[in-house]
């Protein structure tokens, strides 16, 4: 296998740095079970008052952090909401049928973009013994199958004020919201205002080895923190990691523009040698979603001919690639992919 030049088969592949790792190796910590880690306390509060929430809990992993929303505002029996290509019914392995008890319906959408009609069609409330009544809408942002679609305030807003008199909740899947926030300028609070819980992932672009922190009220926390007991993610000495999401706040949220900019370059250079298959003006941040069957190629094939080239990428169906930026991806990198790409699409 030739060497990996650039590794675009994900954001979750980043290493720590080196000054990451300075951090972690002096983090104070102690028994987090019994609440007497001060670093995960800081990262805790800290992501909790940058998304204007009152409370936030440190978990393992973004699915941990996303089921235990689903769970606090679903009894079992009842629906979520989500659209069709959203993380928490693809990728969660069932996680919320399986933990919880909840049904899902899903609503379709274009590059994973929300449109209010999408949920605030399906909403299901006040039926009686007769039909599933719906407890939560679960908004992605930025949104990740869809191609780091950034969802618009205004939908979540109207989405929002259409289904809290119903005393419907939402949650927000925010493992990049980073990622919109800095695309967009949004502060990350306004997003967050819209929402009765949020998920961030510390160990995607922002470049943690691990983690992630879910924000809400104070006594909707209490209840996560039993429940992440439950699951067997009560963790111990994890300061350690919770210093690399502190570390990572301080020194990757602002950089996460490079990888736009190192996306949208390669998207346009695509673009200019087969222009069907990716239109860069649509590229909001740092995944890309390219259309190689409508240049004639399978995904499986181009795929092989990046990672000949030393380029890894990611088949996500049997004519769609996807490529995303982080850390760990340079401009020589991107070089190389743009080099690697264009000679394949014009093969
Ligand atoms: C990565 C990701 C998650 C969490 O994934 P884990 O691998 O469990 O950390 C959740 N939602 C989205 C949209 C993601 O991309």
């Amino acid at each position: 296998m030739p060497e990996i030049v650039a590794d675009l088969l994900s954001d979750t592949l980043t290493r720590p740095t080196a000054a990451m790792r300075e951090a972690m190796a002096r983090a104070e910590v102690g028994d987090d079970v019994f609440g007497e880690d001060p670093t995960v306390r800081a990262l805790e509060e800290r992501v909790a008052g940058m998304l204007g929430h009152e409370a936030g809990l440190f978990t393992p992993t973004g699915s941990m952090a996303n089921q235990l929303g689903l769970r606090l505002h679903v009894v079992p029996g009842r629906e979520m909401l989500a659209d069709q290509l959203a993380h928490v019914v693809r990728a969660e392995l069932g996680a919320a049928a399986a933990f919880s008890g909840i049904t899902s319906r899903t609503w379709p959408s274009e590059q994973g973009r929300l449109v209010a009609s999408g949920p605030l069609s399906l909403v299901t409330t006040g039926v009686g013994p007769y039909q599933v009544e719906t407890a939560l809408v679960v908004v992605e942002n930025t949104h990740n199958f869809g191609g780091g679609t950034v969802q618009p305030l205004g939908a979540i807003r109207e989405v929002r004020a259409g289904t809290r008199a119903l005393g419907v909740a939402m949650h927000l899947d925010g493992a990049r919201l980073w990622n919109a926030h800095v695309a967009t300028g949004v502060p990350l609070a306004e997003y967050g205002a819209e929402f009765d819980t949020v998920s961030v992932c510390l160990s995607k672009g922002l470049g943690a080895p691990v983690g992630s922190v879910l924000v809400g009220s104070a006594e909707a926390m209490a209840e996560a923190r039993v429940w992440r007991k439950r699951y067997g993610g009560g963790m111990r000495q994890v300061g350690v990691l919770a210093a690399a999401g502190l570390h990572a706040l301080d020194h990757h949220v602002e950089r996460l523009a490079d990888d736009h900019a190192r996306a949208r370059r390669f998207a346009q250079a695509c673009a200019d040698v087969a222009p069907a298959v990716v239109d860069p003006t649509a590229v909001e941040t740092n995944i890309i979603v390219l259309d190689v069957a409508a240049a004639g190629v399978s995904a499986r094939d181009f795929v092989a001919a990046l990672l000949d080239r030393g380029v890894r990428a990611y088949a996500i169906g049997p004519g769609a690639v996807r490529l995303v930026w982080h850390l760990d991806v340079d401009d020589a990198g991107t070089d190389a992919a743009v080099t690697a790409a264009t000679a394949v699409l014009s093969g």
